[in-house]
């Protein structure tokens, strides 16, 4: 059994049949993460609506400029629902670029503020900011996952001195990504989240195409292979991982 701890949901039209692949294959929690106001609520409306669906709101970095007041206090209106596990996906994404560098930074601690005084875990998203991102970080009183870690071996002791989890995604499966191994290596295996980011960062041997919950495995089997445990092990430790960064995940 597996959790996909990052994906999507609202990206995929035949969304009954890709929930089922995955439980086949023995993923069977799905954490369904917004990005924009839409999808923030879309996340919440399928937590209500799925057992095994759990949401996480809030605004990236690409959307900065929605983060507003009005929704800032919807997710207030909602934060009690135990569906709801966390704020994310939010952050600094240098490398895009696509929103101006101000809006991104006030965006980001509007949302870890709101993370801190609602006691939620954070979703992080950064690219190319990791400084700023730690500066700011230290800040607030907040814990959560630098889901899909493009941090390199240059950022991990940081990103683990604050006590985050680090999400590994499809890119683990890559034929290039020897950094990013040596980084899965050398993170302890008590801090490891399983995600797929789907639709996007399809694992090989999809590279290029469509993402997809069920193809978590090919993530757990890479991750599995590099630290020589079996995928049970690999699969208990994950789960445990999961319900300590987000708490309510566990009640
Ligand atoms: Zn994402």
């Amino acid at each position: 059994m597996f959790i996909d701890t990052h994906i999507h949901l609202d990206e995929f039209k035949d969304l009954e049949e890709v929930l089922d692949r995955a439980r086949g294959v023995g993923v069977d929690g799905f954490i369904c993460v917004g990005y924009d106001v839409q999808s923030s609520k879309f996340s919440y409306s399928l937590s209500i609506q799925y057992n095994d669906i759990y949401a996480i709101l809030g605004i990236h970095p690409h959307s900065a400029s929605e983060v507003t007041n009005e929704f800032l206090n919807w997710i207030c209106n909602v934060k009690d629902n135990r569906k709801i596990l966390g704020i994310g996906e939010i952050g600094l994404d240098y490398y895009r670029n696509l929103s101006p560098k101000e809006i991104q930074l006030e965006a980001f601690e509007k949302q870890l503020s709101l993370a801190q005084e609602l006691k939620l875990p954070v979703s992080l998203h950064i690219r190319d900011g990791y400084k700023d991102a730690f500066n700011i970080l230290k800040k607030y009183k907040v814990n959560g996952v630098f889901h899909c870690y493009s941090g390199g071996l240059h950022f991990l002791e940081e990103a683990l001195s604050l006590d985050f989890f680090i999400g590994f995604d499809g890119p683990v499966t890559f034929h290039n990504a020897r950094e990013l191994i040596e980084v899965v290596r050398r993170c302890p295996l008590d801090r490891i989240l399983l995600e797929t980011d789907a639709p996007y960062l399809a694992p090989e041997p999809y590279r290029g195409r469509r993402n997809e919950p069920a193809y978590l495995i090919y993530i757990a089997e890479k991750i599995a292979e590099i630290k020589g445990i079996d995928l049970e092990e690999l699969s208990k430790i994950t789960i445990e991982n999961t319900k300590i960064c987000f708490p309510r995940y566990a009640t």
